[in-house]
Parts: C-alpha cells; sequence; structure tokens
C-alpha cells in the first residue's frame, strides 16, 4: 500500500512567539538562545500569557472555565460544597464617562486587588470581561458563603481608588453587586448551567439596588442521604468500569 504523504511536521515560529510577547508587554528572557533553557522561558511566557488578563493580572476566561469545568468534577466526585461568584462593578459607564477610560481601568485594576486580597489561595479569581469578574472558592461551606460574599462586597466598599495625579490627590469609590450559587453536590452539572444559575442572582443583586449580595439557596437539603448514597455509588461503579 503507497504510503501516506506525511503531513508536515508543525514548527515554533520563534519570531511570532517574541511578537506575541512584546505585545502583551513582556521582554524576552534574559540568557542563551540557543539554551533549550531559554526556549523554556518562552514557551512559560506564552503559557502565561494564554492564561491571564493583561490589565490586572488575574486569570482571564479561558482558564477560568478550564477550571470550573475541574471543580464540577471534583465537586460530583467528592461531594465538598464549592461557590462561584460573579461580580460586577456598579455604574461602572459613569466612571468613564466622568474621569476617563484611564482611570476607569485603574478601578478595575484596584477591584481585582482588592478580590484577590479576600479569599484564600485555593480560590480563583477571574476577570471574565470588562469590569466583570468570578472567583471560584472550591470547598466553601453552604453556611460560609453569605460570609464570604458579604467580606468581599465590603472590602471594595471601603476601598478608596487613587485616581489623581501626584500632587494633587484624589480618590474615588464604587461598588460592586454579588451574585452566587453552589455547584450541586453528588449530581453532574455543567459549567454553562452553573455560570448561569450565578448570573440570575448577580442580576437580582442589580435589580434589587446594587452593592448588595444574592446567593441561590443552597440545593443540599433537596437531595436526600439516599439519594446521595446512591448517586456516589453509581460514580464509584463507573470508575472502575
Ligand atoms: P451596572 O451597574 O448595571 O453594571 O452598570 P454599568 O455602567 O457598570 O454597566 P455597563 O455594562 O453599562 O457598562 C460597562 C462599561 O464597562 C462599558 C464599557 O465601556 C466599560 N468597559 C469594558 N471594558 C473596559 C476596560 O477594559 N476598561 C475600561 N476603562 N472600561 C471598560
Ligand atoms: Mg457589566
Ligand atoms: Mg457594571
Amino acid at each position: 500500500m503507497p504510503r501516506a504523504a506525511q503531513a508536515p511536521m508543525p514548527t515554533l515560529q520563534l519570531d511570532v512567539a517574541l511578537q506575541l510577547l512584546q505585545q502583551s508587554g513582556r521582554s524576552p528572557p534574559e540568557g542563551d538562545p540557543s539554551s533549550p533553557f531559554w526556549l523554556q522561558s518562552v514557551i512559560d511566557a506564552l503559557v502565561e500569557i494564554s492564561s491571564k488578563d493583561a490589565l490586572t493580572g488575574l486569570a482571564n476566561r479561558r482558564a477560568f472555565e478550564l477550571a470550573l469545568g475541574r471543580e464540577l468534577d471534583r465537586v460530583a466526585r467528592s461531594g465538598e460544597p464549592a461557590l462561584l461568584l460573579a461580580l460586577d462593578i456598579d455604574h461602572f459607564k459613569s466612571v468613564n464617562d466622568t474621569h476617563g477610560h484611564h482611570v476607569g481601568d485603574l478601578v478595575i485594576q484596584a477591584v481585582a486587588r482588592a478580590l484577590q486580597d479576600s479569599v484564600r489561595p485555593m480560590d480563583l479569581v477571574a476577570r471574565v470581561g470588562g469590569e466583570e469578574f468570578a472567583i471560584i472558592l472550591p470547598n466553601c461551606p453552604s453556611s460560609f458563603g453569605e460570609t464570604v460574599a458579604e467580606r468581599i462586597r465590603r472590602r471594595v466598599e471601603g476601598m478608596p481608588v487613587a485616581i489623581g495625579a501626584p500632587g494633587a490627590p484624589q480618590t474615588l469609590s464604587v461598588t460592586v453587586s454579588i451574585g452566587g450559587a453552589f455547584a450541586p453536590q453528588w449530581v453532574r452539572s455543567t459549567p454553562v448551567l452553573w455560570i448561569e444559575r450565578t448570573d440570575q442572582q448577580l442580576y437580582r443583586a442589580k435589580a434589587h439596588g446594587r452593592n448588595l449580595v444574592r446567593l441561590e439557596p443552597s440545593a443540599v437539603s433537596l437531595v436526600s442521604s439516599e439519594e446521595r448514597r446512591m448517586l456516589f455509588d453509581q460514580f464509584q461503579a463507573q470508575e472502575h468500569e
């Protein structure tokens, strides 16, 4: 049988890779470009720009969606509760309109820092849109959800954002609305459904006046212990297939 023509081997185009790094504001790694360590540093930097948001350094939407899928798998296997929060800066358009896009960017960066500073290292904070953020909180008991979301809301509310020029200090206050939903324990779900349920709560928070937290009532009590056992047994059986 004649051998099928082999597709040409894809090659890493270093000039394109370095251009991408430059566009994201990074300089090429130092050292000897013919060394494998140098190439590894280029690859590491590419991986980082593909998963991080350039303005804030938080996880970007792509990294967030991957992490959300992994977290859902973990919850379905372990039954540990996990909370997803969706956060949106209130009246952000008027910040841009009044103070300019540059100040808007400063506000987004300040909110990003406040969010990152108010959660545990194991929680994932992501910028998922212009002035929209999401936080995945693994292993977060349902009794603790309201407390942690309120703590984040208050942290942003109480944070003055420095927007003045040197010699002319000026600060601005902003608030966020927060919606949240727990992953359904013991039951398979999808990232899209989890995000939808969380977004519905965010809309409620906006509709009720903003600078508020709204969490979906935890569904865990609706699942009987028998159902949990059955679902868990079913999972274990699937794992051993
Ligand atoms: P709400 O309280 O209902 O959330 O009102 P809002 O004004 O925050 O919401 P809206 O969605 O109307 O405005 C979001 C604005 O965010 C519009 C857009 O111009 C701005 N924006 C999106 N991305 C960026 C960004 O990266 N930097 C800046 N400065 N502004 C951005
Ligand atoms: Mg928005
Ligand atoms: Mg907004």
